[in-house]
């Protein structure tokens, strides 16, 4: 839906009528395939971003925009984590076929440097592209998701096994995880000044029982909810129930995960 509004056009947010004027992206996930050194029709469909054996990126399908809150479609974007696709990037080295858990380097398809290589400085320019702090939370590894944002996944272990430069002998996603970061921002600080996208309109505040205003409005009609601006007991019942089915933290308190999963972040 598009609308004029003082001569600009405007596109709308799809559930909560909000004027959306430049795509924002919260979060980077680091994938595998799962599938050989090249990647298929599949992979480009799943995924923004594949990197090859030899660490040439190739372009998916869709592009990142596809997955922006207030613009995300059903089957029109990169579906490549459960629950958590709304303004998160995927990319994903083509990488990991045939592979056992078990024994993960024993795979046919396991990752080479040089594919590692292309993959970090292709996920440093687009953290720096779209604003994405290098952090645990925004940058991170399809293994790394269920626990640190506790969103569930299924049995995911793309990153829990220690490849190219990384040091731990864990399988713990998030120390491989910090160590896939610290080479981020490396890239970085390396990188010439990059093109960055204009800084994104701000984001949802956090609600939480009390609050008013038009956020809460919004909120309630994406709850289906009375409309009346107040976040009294009945609308944070109907937050926490949303959180259960949607694998949030069922606390109550609206911040950016249960925006993003209310398609609102
Ligand atoms: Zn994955």
């Amino acid at each position: 839906v598009v609308y004029r509004d003082r001569g600009v056009l405007r596109v709308l947010g799809v559930e909560d009528g909000d004027a959306v004027t430049a795509p924002r992206m919260n979060r980077l996930v680091m994938h595998h395939t799962g599938g050989a050194h090249r990647p298929n029709t599949t992979d480009l469909r799943a995924y923004h971003r594949v990197t090859d054996g030899t660490g040439r990126v190739h372009a998916g399908k869709f592009a990142v925009e596809a997955n922006a809150p207030g613009r995300i479609q059903r089957g029109q974007h990169a579906a490549h984590t459960l629950n958590l696709n709304t303004g998160s990037i995927g990319a994903a080295i083509a990488a990991m076929g045939e592979g056992q858990w078990a024994t993960p380097s024993a795979s046919k398809w396991f990752p080479t440097a040089t594919q590692i290589d292309g993959f970090l400085m292709d996920c440093a320019k687009l953290c720096e592209e779209w604003h994405i702090p290098v952090q645990r939370e925004t940058c991170l590894s399809h293994a790394e998701v269920q626990i640190t944002l506790r969103v569930t996944q299924r049995n995911k272990w793309d990153f829990d096994y220690p490849f190219a430069f990384i040091k731990t002998n864990t399988r713990d996603p998030v120390a491989i995880g910090d160590e896939l970061r610290q080479e981020i921002r490396r890239i970085i600080q390396g990188l010439p000044a990059q093109q960055a996208r204009p800084v994104p309109p701000m984001a949802r505040p956090t609600l939480r029982q009390g609050a008013t205003g038009a956020h809460v409005r919004d909120l309630q009609r994406a709850l289906k909810v009375t409309v009346d601006g107040g976040f009294g007991p009945a609308t944070r019942a109907a937050v926490v129930a949303f959180q259960r089915r949607n694998n949030l933290l069922p606390d109550g308190v609206v911040g950016a995960m249960t925006w993003t999963a209310l398609g609102l972040g």
